[in-house]
């Protein structure tokens, strides 16, 4: 059985808690390591290491901070097949999905790599007489990462990407249900230059997170995960004073007007409803046609496609999705499609519960499913499933539709299919929700954007990566400056705006 342990100050170090958990191969069930789980002391370790390094870091320069980035982006690249299979081999998205996964971070890293530019400060001569002002904005110190099981190579890579690069150093705590790639990605960065203590990883559950979020030492936590976790996090964190961003769940919406391109909006549709087995903060589990031909046409022709879909292991190239990420997922998955279909009375037209692979009986495989007459009240609507499960609501009207993503609890990201450009752009400028997808299924924002969500899907208010990013991983400081000549007698400092 293989140990799972801790990075900290540039070594593999073993836990020493006693206490581990459990990861599995999603494609057959079995346990095939079990990772540490980090006390209060082990987490304080890791912070101590990264405060230790941080006077060093924050005064290498700027440029030679990036060519760090550079030779870990060149590493991730002649790596990226491996990372790929390891994180296939934990997570059970195909490798495909998990490919994106690694080269959506090395996406920010490539944008962190410009970091110089990013950060450098602004200047503003002669704001008075014979006086300067000029900003900078500084790195803040020790800070942490805490992230869900999803995107275990780029959520990481999000946050530390930019941290580090802007003079940061970082403790990261991902998710114990798939730890390994992040592990492999600090080994990487080691190996791209950075000094140890640079970034250290420790692995565990609520105690290494609650410690993260009293150290008088961390000044700063990004959190992704789900909304109730990310709610107790901004709480906790920003009541001990730290900066805090915390990004949640999704429900994500899309919204087919009846003049849409139908050939696309069905394939864009099967692919980011069922792709990655649903577990996409980003993905699309609720379809909303506009008017009854539109959704009677959807559902005809989506289930012709959903019958063509192929669920597989992790590792076959033609299935479209694998496994989810555990039994207890799974369990919670196929308790939403009974819901759905006993106690909220929508119409089950798919059922993907009860779903073997042959040789795989073990793994935690669900069928992709579909419901129409989903409605908004429905306890299967207004939560978040994260499985391959696709809910139509019907609607009358593009203001009916586009009431729903507005209306409901959580804001992450929704997409309209239309050729009506002016529809478009009026619902993208009105709807509440913080991404917007036109004819885009997951309108994922490219690094040098940003990404965030609104309402329950995110808790603070900067954004993960691109100039938020930066904003939220550095303090600005502002100095205004005068030298005076000789004796300083009627040259006494009037303030501008004074005179
Ligand atoms: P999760 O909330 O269970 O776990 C996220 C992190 O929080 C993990 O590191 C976990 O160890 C930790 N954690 C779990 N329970 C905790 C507790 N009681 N106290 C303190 N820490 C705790 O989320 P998950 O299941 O790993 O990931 C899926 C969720 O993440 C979904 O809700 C998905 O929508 C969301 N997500 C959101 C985004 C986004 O950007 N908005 C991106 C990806 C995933």
């Amino acid at each position: 059985m293989r140990d799972i342990h801790h990075f900290i100050n540039g070594k593999m170090v073993a836990g020493d808690s006693g206490r581990t958990s459990d990861v599995f191969n999603p494609n057959t069930g079995e346990v095939q390591a079990k990772v540490a789980l980090a006390t209060e002391n082990e987490l304080g370790t890791a912070v101590a290491a990264a405060e230790a390094a941080f006077p060093a870091w924050s005064a290498t320069n700027p440029q030679r901070r990036a060519r760090v980035m550079f030779e870990f982006k060149r590493l991730l690249e002649a790596h990226m097949d491996e990372l790929a299979e390891l994180l296939s081999s934990e997570h059970g998205k195909v490798i495909a999905d998990s490919r994106g996964d690694v080269q959506r971070g090395l996406e920010v890293v490539e944008y962190a790599c410009g970091m110089p530019q990013v950060q450098k400060g602004e200047y503003t001569e002669g704001a008075g007489p014979g006086i300067d002002v000029y900003s900078m904005r500084q790195p803040l110190g020790v800070c942490a990462g805490i992230t869900p099981f999803n995107f275990p190579a780029m959520i990481p890579m999000w946050m530390f990407a930019i941290a580090i690069s802007a003079g940061n150093t970082f403790v990261l705590k991902p998710s114990e249900k798939d730890p390994s790639v992040p592990m492999r990605l600090a080994e990487l960065f080691l190996e791209a230059g950075a000094p140890a203590g640079v970034l250290n990883v420790v692995n565990g559950d609520k105690v290494a997170v609650d410690a993260i979020l009293d150290h008088p030492s961390i000044k700063a936590v990004s959190f992704v995960g789900s909304s109730d976790i990310a709610q107790y996090i901004y709480s906790r964190g920003t009541a001990n004073g730290k900066r805090v961003q915390a990004m949640g769940g999704a429900k994500n919406h899309g919204i087919i007007l009846p003049d849409a391109n139908m050939d696309q909006a069905v394939k864009d549709i099967v692919g980011a409803a069922y792709g990655s087995a649903g577990e996409r903060c980003m993905a699309l589990p609720v379809v909303v046609p506009v008017g009854k031909d539109t959704a009677d046409e959807f559902i005809e022709r989506i289930t012709a496609e959903v019958d063509k879909l192929k669920v597989g292991i992790s590792t076959d190239p033609e299935a479209h999705y694998g496994p989810v990420v555990t039994a207890a997922h799974k369990a919670t998955v196929e308790n939403y499609i009974r819901i759905g279909a006993e106690e909220d009375g929508a119409d089950l037209l798919i059922d993907g519960r009860g779903f073997e692979l042959q040789g795989y009986e073990n793994g935690f495989f669900v069928g992709p499913t579909l419901f129409d007459n989903v409605k908004p009240g429905m306890k299967t609507y207004e939560e978040e499933i994260f499985g391959p499960v696709l809910q139509v609501v019907r609607a009358d009207s593009l203001e009916e539709a586009a009431a729903l993503p507005s209306n409901h609890q959580y804001g992450n990201g929704v997409a309209i299919f239309t050729r009506n450009g002016r529809a478009a752009r009026d619902f993208a400028a009105s709807v509440n929700v913080g991404m917007v997808g036109v004819n885009v299924p997951i309108p994922v924002p490219v690094s040098y954007h940003t990404f965030g969500g609104w309402k329950r899907s995110a808790f603070g208010d900067t954004n993960q990566y691109g100039t938020e990013g930066t904003r939220f991983w550095t303090k600005i400081k502002t100095v205004t400056q005068r030298w005076p000549e000789g004796d300083v007698g009627d040259q006494a400092f009037i303030i501008p705006t004074m005179q």
